[in-house]
């Protein structure tokens, strides 16, 4: 079911001068009751970019999701999350204290992270066998987990750095690769899940100055 993964599809429209977020356009606006029938080329709907995949259609990519529940109906910004990393056919690699586990399901709600440049298909090739031999060393054996030093971070880290280096490019280290790559990203979520919940809630959602009420970084794509 499409709406239990990545949710419904949200819209945004504007009218008495407000931008009004939804599910879908309403015959009248839901401020002034006003037919929206015969709108101007501005007032017109937008859909906002959903900020989460299916995981297990994404290849070689690194994924991002809560450990418990889902972004939509349980993520507070301050959740635990947990990370993974797909092969070529949308198995999600991840380490727990059970070792590494290979999900064909669960990861449908992620935020992912392609992980190849274009062009590395030599690599793409290998993909599957890199991860799966990486997989299998005794680095990451079940009784090797540490909930602060030795997690799924360490374990996904670990193989970025060996894809990183094949490509001969810089190693991140854990503070670098969370910035970069996962903070903006759960940033951007956030406030998807934060326009998400209120116009579940209320069946629309109506904000003046968008950047102000839910204060997204400069260029922010929400509004
Ligand atoms: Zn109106």
């Amino acid at each position: 079911m499409q709406h239990a993964e990545a949710g419904k599809p949200l819209i945004k429209f504007n009218h008495c001068k407000k931008c009004i977020y939804s599910f879908s356009v309403p015959r009248c606006c839901p401020l002034c009751r006003q037919d929206m029938g015969s709108r101007r080329l501005e007032e017109a709907p937008v859909s906002i970019a959903n900020p989460f995949t299916n995981g297990h259609q994404e290849k070689c990519s690194f994924l991002l999701r809560p450990t418990q529940g889902t972004f939509l109906r349980e993520y507070d910004g301050r959740s635990d999350l947990h990370v993974g990393i797909t092969n070529t056919n949308g198995v999600v690699y991840n380490y727990t204290a059970h070792g590494v586990q290979r999900d064909e399901a669960g990861w449908e709600q992620s935020v992912s992270i392609p992980l190849l440049q274009p062009g590395m298909f030599g690599l793409r090739d290998q993909w599957d066998k890199y991860l799966e031999d990486f997989s299998t060393t005794g680095a990451w054996l079940p009784h090797r987990y540490e909930e602060d030093h030795h997690n799924c971070y360490s374990y996904t880290l670990t193989f970025i750095n060996r894809i990183l280096t094949t490509e001969g490019r810089e190693q991140l280290d854990k503070n670098e690769f969370t910035e970069k790559y996962v903070v903006p990203r759960t940033r951007t979520a956030s406030k998807y899940i934060a326009l998400y919940r209120a116009a579940a809630e209320h069946g629309f959602y109506a904000v003046d100055h968008p950047d102000e009420e839910t204060s997204p970084p400069p260029g922010g794509a929400l509004c």
